[in-house]
Parts: structure tokens; C-alpha cells; sequence
């Protein structure tokens, strides 16, 4: 196959895309497609400080340096879970990765926060994972509020949205279906969220991450069930390759006219959150869930 553009040999061929690139081609229709979708959303703009979240995997790390590349102005915000045989060598792998870049990095642990993740899944008698992302997500939120970060970016590619979809369509879930896209705007005391690869699929990303040289962590957490997302993407993954195209099909009319009834719906009849009585943290009352569970881990000791 020959590259679309220069026709060189291509080395990424991209049948959703009828289409194929070499190295360089290829380079460009992916950052071409960020920035494109960048604008077209109106996620942010040269002015905005923009915090990227950085667990050391491909997507994560492919967000920050095409954002960098772009010429955006980008931080990394690394939480260290202080998961054993695990968290170590993730962190390793963004701090090599922030100072290669030139990108400056938050590193957030866990362990100075009384929240260590093994010490939490020890009080938890329901999965570990939930609580995890909790946390996850509340020092993202928390650190860009209150270092004065204009959006939060996230590394989730088309796989990972359309996995979310489907597993919200499937349980007809208002509220996940009424916020779920590519920009989130601040409101209520969350920081406003952003997902710059929402037109890349997990494949075109690790192209991105391996062209550009990247060291990513892949080692699986110990504590990692085998999540029901990954039955969805392999589902996704049997229709595209039936029906090239069909996962950013999906998505995109779903933006453009199937998510608005839910929002509407969930305007006039959802709940606003109130701030946790204790830290301030957006919750639905009371003390917020991981106050509860910092609560729980130093009643352990
Ligand atoms: Fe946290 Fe679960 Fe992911 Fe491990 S697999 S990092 S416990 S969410
Ligand atoms: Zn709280």
C-alpha cells in the first residue's frame, strides 16, 4: 500500500479512513485531526493553562505531546497510587517523559494523603477500582482548581468513549449520557474537562506513541479485574472491522443530536452537588466519598 498523501510506502493503514500513511503522513493527519477537533469543539485556546492527567500509558502521554507539539501551553499531573509492583515504574515512566518534553509535572501520592491504594482496598469490601477512580478523578479535579488551570485534559481515545456509551446507552443512564463528549465545561465546583482524542481510536494512538518514540507503562495493576470495557471495545472492534467507519459514526451523531434530549431531561429533573461539608469537593450530600474513605483507612491503623 502506498502512503495517501506522498505515496511512499505506507507503514499505518487506516481502513475506517479508506486510507493509508507513511511515518511522516501519518504524523500529520493525526495531529491534523487533534487540532481539528480542538476547534471544532472549542475545547481551549493558546491563552488557556491546560493540566494533562498522566498515568504513563500510551494515550495519556500521546495527549500531552501532541498538545505540546501543537504549541498549547501544557502541565502533567501524575498521581502515584502507590500500588506495589506497579505505581513505581509508572511514575518513572512520566517523569522521564515530562523531562524529555520540557513538560513542567505535578506528582500527587497517595501515600501523603493517607489514600495508598492497597491500604484502601484493605477497608473496601466492594471493588477497589471505583474508589480508585474516585480518587483519581477528585485530585485531578482538585489540583487544577486549585492551581489555577484553565482545563483538565484527559487522554481518552474514540475506543474508550464509545465503550462509555454503549455501557451507558445499555442502562439508559440519563445523567452519564446527559455529560458525556469531549468538553465539560466548569461548573459547580469541578474544573472544566476536555478529551482532545476523542476522534482517535487505541490503534492510531499507539502508532502516534511508537513513531514518536515513546517508552509508555503497560504493565497490567495487580488490582485489575478485567473490566467490562474492554468486552465492549472488543464488540466495537468486530463491527468496525465489518463497518469501517462506524465507531466515529456513532459518536459523532450522538454529539450532534442524540445527546441533547438527555441534557435537557437531566436540566429540569437532575441534582446539583453541594460541596463536601468537610474538604469542599463537589458531592451529592454530606461528606464526600473519598473523605469517607480517608476516614475509614486512618480508623484501620
Ligand atoms: Fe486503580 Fe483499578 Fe486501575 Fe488498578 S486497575 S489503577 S486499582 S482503577
Ligand atoms: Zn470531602
Amino acid at each position: 500500500m502506498k502512503c495517501k498523501v506522498c505515496k511512499a510506502t505506507a507503514v499505518v493503514s487506516l481502513p475506517s479512513h479508506n486510507t493509508g500513511f507513511c511515518p511522516d503522513c501519518f504524523m500529520s493527519f493525526y495531529e491534523r485531526s487533534v487540532e481539528r477537533s480542538i476547534r471544532r469543539q472549542k475545547l481551549f485556546t493558546f491563552e488557556d493553562k491546560i493540566l494533562v492527567a498522566l498515568s504513563g500509558g500510551k494515550d495519556s502521554l500521546a495527549c500531552a505531546l501532541v498538545l505540546k507539539k501543537l504549541g498549547y501551553k501544557v502541565h502533567g499531573l501524575h498521581i502515584d497510587l502507590a500500588i506495589p509492583d506497579s505505581s513505581a515504574a509508572a511514575r518513572g515512566v512520566v517523569e522521564r517523559f515530562c523531562a524529555a518534553h520540557d513538560i513542567p509535572l505535578i506528582v500527587k501520592e497517595m501515600e501523603q494523603e493517607g489514600l495508598q491504594i492497597p491500604r484502601v482496598k484493605k477497608v473496601l469490601s466492594r471493588s477497589v477500582c471505583s474508589a480508585c477512580g474516585r480518587i483519581k478523578r477528585y485530585f485531578f479535579n482538585k489540583v487544577a482548581m486549585d492551581e489555577g488551570f484553565t482545563a483538565l485534559a484527559t487522554g481518552h481515545n474514540l475506543d474508550d468513549e464509545i465503550a462509555r456509551l454503549f455501557s451507558n446507552t445499555l442502562r439508559w443512564d440519563i445523567p452519564h449520557l446527559s455529560d458525556q463528549g469531549p468538553l465539560l465545561e466548569a461548573e459547580n465546583g469541578f474544573a472544566r474537562k476536555v478529551r482532545p482524542l476523542f476522534r482517535l481510536t487505541e490503534f492510531e494512538n499507539a502508532n502516534y506513541a511508537f513513531l514518536n518514540g515513546l517508552e509508555y507503562h503497560y504493565a497490567p495493576c495487580p488490582y485489575s479485574p478485567g473490566a467490562t470495557s474492554t468486552a465492549y471495545k472488543k464488540l466495537w472492534n468486530q463491527l468496525e472491522e465489518e463497518m469501517p467507519g462506524r465507531k466515529l459514526a456513532f459518536y459523532t451523531a450522538f454529539l450532534s443530536h442524540g445527546r441533547e434530549p438527555f441534557r435537557q431531561f437531566e436540566k429540569a429533573e437532575g441534582t446539583k452537588p453541594v460541596p463536601c461539608e468537610r474538604c469542599g469537593y463537589p458531592t451529592s450530600a454530606g461528606i464526600c466519598g473519598v473523605c469517607r474513605t480517608r476516614d475509614a483507612v486512618a480508623a484501620d491503623e
